[in-house]
């Protein structure tokens, strides 16, 4: 007691503004800024609010986070949950009266959740301002829409990926910036971490074999652009390759995890039981109608005694899907190495990919399977890399790809000598292109190019002498022979 008084009397402040130093000041009120102290001493001071806004009213449901608070009543009507609200406001204020707090009423934001086709439209009256509901609100970093849909969220979501995206385009090219590895890293760590924010609330599982669903559809897109951006590659690379290429497993595969992650920390941290009363109380509420007793059900009976609701139903289909492996991730591995092979045709160079993850069967081997493909990255510049998986996935600036994707100044899909234009004819040469003899003396016959190109091993004398075929690499060779 003696350190926080100490700590919080005789404060002073200065202010620094372009190198200049304010005056110090007298500081009297409130709690260091920026110090893990000052939150727990303000929700210590807060606390008696929650205590008697739940004692006087028992209906509500009440939820803060540092000075956010969230109070949300439940009622068949607007003029029903506005009067409830209301009620809480007139506590709220009183108690403040009591601390010498005032409480900014402006300040707060209504919102009726309803899946009526037309919006309730009435407000509040807190003292002397009006507030008026709104169709969509922030909820720690999640928004939610009346309807309790994630139109707004996928809204907000993508406002905020076009920005990284556009970041992350302007850091990494085909031929120059930072290296596969780090510009994956930019990927996963900052897009990634965003997209995923939230998910446990928004996401519907993917079931097992089954395919995305819900939002995951819409944001696989946005992965998908990025990890063309990661891996330099043409938009016409099949995405379960640059998954494959890049280590980052799809989307939705990504997000089932984050939710049976999520279930597991809410039944450790004992969240769950604040979570089930307020379910409860809802049960509760509405149960009444036809269904009499409901008001004295325990949450199992009244929750059966119901249809299941949205988080039922996550949590049914997520605890199946994790039910197929050891962890979350041997279950990620596992789905994706299955969702990998169903892609395959036997088209392209990247077919190592599927014999490797073919024969790999416990998750640990897949796993490891997959790691080889980035570590083959390690060593290699960006536009290596690039290059790396276009001769792989046969997308790639040669005449066979570019006539497929009708590149307008490619008319056919041959080479001179007759025969496709294709990775692997260009290394094995012709009379247009004796040049690829040479490099096969140097480097071993076609067959070890092929083979190293797969494998990734000793990759860059092949990659360099390809490079000079492709006029996109043309500045990415100025720069490293500078
Ligand atoms: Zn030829």
């Amino acid at each position: 007691m003696a350190f926080i008084s100490a700590w919080l009397q005789d404060r002073r402040a200065t202010l620094v503004f372009d190198g200049r130093s304010s005056e110090p000041v007298d500081i009297r009120v409130g709690v260091p800024q920026g110090s893990p102290l000052s939150p727990i001493l303000a929700i210590l001071y807060l606390a008696p609010l929650y205590e008697t806004l739940a004692a006087r009213h028992p209906h509500l449901s009440l939820l803060g986070f540092a000075d956010d608070t969230n109070i949300l009543a439940l009622g068949l009507s607007e003029a029903s949950t506005c009067h409830q609200l209301e009620e809480a406001w007139g506590t709220c204020v009183l108690w403040a009266q009591t601390r010498g707090l005032t409480f900014a009423p402006e300040k707060s934001e209504l919102i009726h959740f309803t899946r009526a086709r037309r919006p309730w439209q009435q407000g509040l009256q807190l003292g002397a301002t009006s507030i008026t509901p709104t169709e969509s609100g922030r909820f720690l970093g999640v928004w939610l829409d009346r309807k309790l849909r994630w139109g707004a969220h996928l809204q907000e979501l993508r406002k905020r990926l076009n920005t990284q995206r556009f970041a992350l385009t302007r850091l990494a090219a085909k031929t120059w910036g930072p290296g596969l590895i780090r510009a994956r890293e930019l990927y996963t760590k900052v897009v990634r971490s965003t997209i995923a924010f939230g998910a446990p609330a928004y996401h519907q599982p993917t079931s097992v074999g089954g395919k995305p669903r819900g939002l995951a559809v819409r944001l696989e897109k946005e992965q998908n652009s990025c990890l063309q951006v990661v891996a330099g590659a043409y938009k016409a690379t099949p995405i379960r390759n640059l998954e494959v290429e890049t280590l980052v497993p799809p989307l939705d595969l990504y997000l089932n995890k984050r939710v049976a992650d999520f279930e597991a920390r809410l039944d450790q941290s004992g969240l769950r039981v604040i979570m089930d009363d307020a379910r409860l109380k809802i049960l509760r509420r509405f149960g009444k109608r036809g269904r009499r007793g409901c008001r004295r059900m325990s949450l199992n009976a009244a929750t059966k005694a119901f249809r299941p609701t949205d988080l039922d139903q996550t949590q049914e289909a997520i605890g199946a899907w994790r039910a197929q492996g050891d962890s979350p991730d041997e279950v990620v591995t596992q789905e994706w190495k299955n969702r990998f092979l169903a892609s395959q045709r036997g088209r392209s160079l990247a077919d190592i990919q599927g014999r490797t993850l073919l024969e790999a069967k416990k998750p640990k081997e897949i796993e490891r399977a997959l790691r080889k493909h980035l570590r083959r990255h390690k060593k290699l510049r960006k536009e290596e890399s690039s290059l790396l998986i276009q001769a792989r996935t046969g997308r790639i600036g040669l005449r066979k790809f570019l006539f497929l994707r009708r590149v307008p100044s490619i008319a056919t899909p041959y080479c001179e000598c007759g025969e496709e234009e294709t990775v692997h004819h260009v290394l094995e040469g012709c009379t247009n292109n004796p040049g690829a003899y040479e490099l096969q003396r140097k480097e071993g016959p076609i067959d070890t190019l092929i083979r190293r190109l797969q494998e990734g091993d000793r990759v860059r004398p092949i990659l360099r002498w390809l490079m000079r075929r492709l006029p996109e690499y043309r500045l990415a060779l100025e720069l490293a022979t500078d």
